[in-house]
């Protein structure tokens, strides 16, 4: 090995062997990696599927971000498809949660008794500014029903699954095209081929190795927890039964860890067991050692102060213990593709609609140009690192949204590679009619409130 300075090597060259070679290879087994393999599999495509843990789930189980929302708007439910499959197979284990359709009725949805039977599973739409905010579907889950039917999902549909594979480098033609990449693994490092590469890291990891244009976004990181041994109902009768004293506990709670949304703990499927999607801890890079390890410190020191708190002085909390912290480091935002659409906070917030809208939020639409990288082929981009500005980004990257922009993606590949097309040039009209045979909404049929896109300057 060469030392050319004192703060760098050269790695010697080695020869890599390939274990796997497919039609479409998904990189990154999250919420959109899983439902791009299983789609292009059902779809009728050889698919090799790469994570670097050994469980499915990314953000969503190993992360334990226990809510699927984004999925609902004030007339519909816009997210269907494998977001919905998901959700169906952990509600028949008992392991998800959601209020009935009586529960979202527009006659009761916002009333105080619907608050209180349902706001501390999260599913209530915190976008509107009226109190008690309405009841929406949302689904509360555990994290490891999601990775059992992650598991599931992926075995059914044929998909060759490859965990304990951390992605390293990719691999492009000279023509530019992604051909596979190379991972690292306990035997070293291995080639998987394939025709079409979908990147869905979240982190852009195989694109910005690819060579794509990209931005480097940041937002707030969260070492999420979950507490055991505790009184839900105690603590809920002390919520409402007792307002003014619960708010300044409340506030005084929230102090000690510096910041999170309205409540700090959820409730899960498995009683008394609650989850905690806090602190909101800001200024650590969600792609740097140093400051993931310096996060997971510090979340814990919060977090510690917290519960000492609560069980001295939230009614419910007295023998609460923690259960786990998420395996995973809660990053939500880091590189983001500039790709050939990159998507604005006004196209998300002003509901404005794509001719070539391939999937959907709660009522935001996207574009399949926002899943092509500029500059390299036969590559797709889904999931939270999509297309899309920072301040975008941070209102479009919940796990149903990525789970459609997924869907969408593995569809594309199969059209591609069936057409003899590029990704670039597949039909989006194509992939617009099998997401509705797969029963998801691809947002080709704009609601009433959507606005048009403007028109592209020439
Ligand atoms: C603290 C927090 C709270 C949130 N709250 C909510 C919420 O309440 N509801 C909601 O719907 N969404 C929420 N979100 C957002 C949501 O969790 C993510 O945006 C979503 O999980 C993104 O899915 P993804 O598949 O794009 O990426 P990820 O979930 O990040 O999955 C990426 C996958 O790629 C794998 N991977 C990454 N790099 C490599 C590599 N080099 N080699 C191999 N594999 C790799 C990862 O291990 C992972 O499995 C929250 C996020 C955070 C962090």
């Amino acid at each position: 090995m060469q030392t050319p300075n004192a703060s760098s090597l050269i790695r010697p060259e080695t020869r890599v062997p390939v274990v796997a070679a497919s039609d479409v290879l998904v990189v990154g087994g999250g919420p959109a990696g899983i439902a791009a393999a299983v789609s292009a599999a059902r779809n009728g495509a050889s698919v090799t599927l790469v994570e670097r843990y050994p469980y499915l789930g990314g953000l969503a189980s190993g992360g334990m971000v226990l809510v699927l929302d984004d999925m609902h708007n004030d007339t519909e439910i816009s997210v269907r498809g494998l977001a919905m499959e998901i959700i169906d197979r952990m509600e028949r284990r008992g392991l998800c949660v959601y209020p009935p359709d009586a529960d979202r009725d527009p006659a009761v949805r916002a009333t105080e008794a619907m608050w209180r039977k349902w706001s501390r599973w999260g599913v209530f739409d915190f976008h509107t500014h009226t109190k008690p905010h309405p009841i929406i579907f949302a689904a509360a889950f555990d994290p490891d029903g999601f990775k059992q039917a992650a598991l599931d999902m992926v075995a059914e549909a044929g998909v060759e699954l490859r965990l304990h594979s951390w992605f390293q480098s990719a691999l492009v033609d000279d023509d530019g095209r992604a051909a596979g990449v190379i991972v690292e693994t306990k035997e070293g490092a291995q080639a998987v081929r394939a025709e079409v590469v979908i990147d869905t890291t979240g982190d852009l990891d195989v694109a910005a190795s690819a060579g794509a244009a990209f931005e480097e976004g940041a937002y707030i990181v969260t070492t999420v927890s979950r507490i055991g041994g505790v009184d839900t109902a105690a603590a809920e009768r002390f919520q409402h039964e007792e307002p003014e004293r619960f708010a300044e506990v409340d506030r005084q709670a929230k102090r000690l860890i510096g910041g999170c949304w309205q409540y700090w703990w959820l409730k899960t499927p498995l009683p008394g067991i609650v989850w905690c999607n806090c602190p909101h801890m800001t200024g650590f890079d969600g792609m740097k050692v140093e400051d993931l390890t310096a996060a997971e410190f510090e979340g814990r020191r919060r977090m510690r102060a917290l519960l000492d708190f609560a069980r001295a002085n939230v009614p419910g909390f007295e023998r609460a213990y923690f259960v786990d912290f998420a395996p995973q480091t809660g990053v939500r935002q880091t590189r983001l593709l500039k790709g050939e659409y990159v998507v604005t906070k006004e196209d998300v917030l002003g509901r404005v609609h794509f001719a070539d809208s391939v999937c959907r939020g709660r009522d935001y639409y996207t574009p399949y140009r926002a899943l092509l990288p500029v500059g390299v082929e036969q590559l797709l981009v889904a999931g939270r690192h999509y297309s899309a500005t920072p301040q975008a980004q941070k209102v479009s990257r919940e796990i149903p949204p990525c789970m459609a922009m997924g869907e969408a993606a593995g569809i594309a590949a199969v059209l591609a590679l069936d057409g003899g097309a590029t990704v670039r040039n597949v039909d989006v009209g194509r992939i617009q009619r099998q997401m509705h045979a797969q029963g998801a909404d691809p947002g080709d049929r704009p609601a009433v409130n959507a606005r048009a896109a403007e028109p592209e300057a020439a």
